[in-house]
């Protein structure tokens, strides 16, 4: 698998799917899920009402994935995770790898080739880059996925930086 690195906005990739940081809602937010359902159109809501009424009548739980349509966003499928919000007391690191991890399994699923990632948890979730960073890295080289390239997109030179001492 190759491991990429970009500085840049998670809503102009054009590779099969894109992560969203989601909320357990899925009915948008802040950050990144702001920005995709901003860019991608009602398509992508549409598609997560239902979700919400059908298989997550109480929301996604953190440390899961679930995929739709990208609407008007130049991918495929728009892959949503919930991040842990991060915690000084308990290490809720797992849930976080869970993240990477149940994302892959969705996208092989979808087929996906390609998969960009957020800096997950590490926005309105408060996790440490660095950790953040060292968390997503080994998840996914540790990662069994029929998945070819995955791109990291992050948004400010610090995140990138970070990603960038772990690869
Ligand atoms: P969380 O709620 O999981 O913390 P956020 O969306 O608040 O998620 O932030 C996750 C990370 O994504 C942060 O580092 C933030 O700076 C970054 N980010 C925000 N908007 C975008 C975007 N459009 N593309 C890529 N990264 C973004």
């Amino acid at each position: 698998m190759k491991l990429t690195l970009v500085r840049g906005d998670i809503t102009e990739q054009a590779v099969d799917a894109v992560v969203n940081a989601a909320n357990s809602s899925l009915l948008g937010g802040g950050g990144v899920d702001g920005a995709i359902h901003r860019r991608g159109g009602p398509e992508i809501l549409a598609e997560c009402r239902k979700l919400r009424a059908s298989r997550y009548g109480r929301g996604l739980p953190t440390g899961q994935a679930v995929a739709t349509t990208a609407g008007r966003l130049p991918a495929r499928w728009v892959i949503h995770t919930v991040g842990p919000v991060h915690s000084a007391s308990e290490d809720r690191s797992e849930l976080l790898a869970s993240c990477y991890r149940e994302s892959l399994r969705v996208a092989g699923t979808l087929e996906a080739a390609s998969v960009a990632f957020p800096a997950i948890s590490t926005g309105i979730f408060g996790w440490p880059m660095d950790d953040a960073a060292r968390i997503a890295v080994e998840t996914v080289r540790g990662s069994e996925t029929s998945v070819e390239e995955v791109r990291f997109v992050l948004f400010d030179e610090a995140a990138y930086a970070a990603f960038g001492a772990r690869l």
